[in-house]
């Protein structure tokens, strides 16, 4: 097999944040290394130091992710390989036949996927429009759950497609006031909004920790609320009660059988005192960054802005259609050219940009976020710039 080259990093601005934060904070970078270095042992199996090193490691980082998003019992926080299987315990572990579920029209494939199969073995699934923007309106959710019984509600925080905020804290009484379960997508909302999942009041909140939390890739989060108690969707070793035929039910080994990802949940314990330390400054120099990116985006002739017009709260994604020019092809010059990283395309969304009327042509999606600066943000503009010239 031949080498790969060696990538010169330092040339790259790195615009796709939506997709995966990079790069990650030093002290993310280190608890991972220490993790495989000197708490190199199987985290709840054995008693001997290294075994106990990387319990505690999990220990700590289950406590520091719980404490940023207001978690109030550490045991109702799964650690799972990502926002995608988080979701798909959250759905299937749920919902059985002859349920109902109402979803928003911005949901990802993630949502959309699973809801898909479970449609086919009699699950009814009822599809709310968002508007031209991509906001979802608590009163036509509203309006869906009260015309039949619901078992749950389902909606993003925010769309990885347009950025737009939904009114998850709304729906939750919704979802309450009908006695249904109200399940949150925040993928795109950890880390870049100030989230507190008690406050909110959602029932199951899944989560990425690659992306705005700043983790590593193949970690992520899964908040069960104690009144919910959906199926776990693996059985297996939790390291304990091991003569028990059946998956304990203790929180949270039921729904993390097998070896843990003990690295990859060093560096997101390590993201979550990074970011209670830094998050506020962070927030508000991506909100910066996003509003002169979203302006210098409305000057440039033959662009179209999607999502929520400026002065609009969102997070920090914003998203172009050019009139005359493919998304692929700006996003293959904005990476050959000059060296800048972005994503085109539906961005494993469909339901998303069909939503908002740009299925067919997919769209150019800038991602803000940890490591950029107004400097970059330029550099993007003028880029752009000569691209659509
Ligand atoms: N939901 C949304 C809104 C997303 O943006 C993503 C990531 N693109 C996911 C779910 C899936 O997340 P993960 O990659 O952590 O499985």
């Amino acid at each position: 097999m031949e080498a790969m080259a060696e990538i010169d990093v330092s040339r790259i601005v790195y615009f796709d944040h939506a997709a995966t934060s990079w790069p990650k904070p030093d002290v993310v970078i280190e608890a991972m290394e220490r993790s495989l270095v000197t708490a190199g042992g199987n985290p709840g199996r054995g008693a001997h130091t290294l075994a106990v090193a990387a319990s505690r490691t999990i220990l700590e980082a289950r406590g520091a992710v719980a404490g940023l998003l207001g978690i109030a019992e550490p045991r109702n926080l799964v650690f799972t390989a990502g926002c995608t299987e988080g979701l798909n315990v959250a759905i299937k572990g749920l919902v059985r036949p002859g349920d109902r579920v109402v979803v928003s029209s911005m949901e990802h494939n993630a949502v959309a996927r699973p809801l898909n199969l479970l449609a086919a073995s009699g699950v009814i699934v009822d599809v709310v429009t968002a508007d031209e923007h991509g906001c979802v309106d608590a009163d036509a959710m509203e309006h869906a759950v009260a015309e039949r019984e619901t078992r749950a509600v389902i909606c993003q925080h925010a769309s990885n497609v347009t950025g737009a905020i939904q009114p998850v804290g709304d729906l939750a009484d919704i979802a309450h006031d009908a006695g249904a379960v109200l399940i949150v997508d925040g993928a795109q909302a950890t880390g870049h909004l100030r989230v507190d999942i008690g406050a909110l009041a959602a029932d199951i909140y899944v989560s990425s920790g690659h992306k705005g939390l700043l983790g590593p890739q193949g970690v992520g989060l899964l908040y069960l609320s104690s009144d919910v108690d959906p199926d776990e969707l693996v059985q297996g070793g939790s390291g304990g009660s091991s003569e028990e035929p059946m998956q304990p039910r203790l929180r949270p080994d039921r729904y993390e059988a097998g070896t843990s990802n003990t690295p990859g949940i060093a560096g997101l314990g390590a993201a979550a005192h990074y970011l209670a330390e830094h998050g506020d400054a962070l927030r508000t120099l991506e909100a910066e960054l996003t509003a002169q990116l979203h302006e210098g985006l409305l000057g440039i002739e033959g662009l179209r802005v999607l999502g929520p017009p400026p002065g609009v709260e969102r997070v920090p994604v914003v998203s172009v259609v050019h009139d005359r020019i493919d998304g692929d092809r700006i996003a293959f010059e904005l990476d050959r050219n000059y060296g800048i990283a972005v994503r085109a395309g539906l961005h494993c969304a469909p339901w998303a940009h069909d939503t908002i009327g740009t299925l067919d042509t997919g769209a150019v999606r800038f991602g803000i976020g940890y490591g950029l600066t107004a400097g970059d943000v330029d550099t993007v503009l003028s880029a752009l710039r000569e691209i659509c010239a």
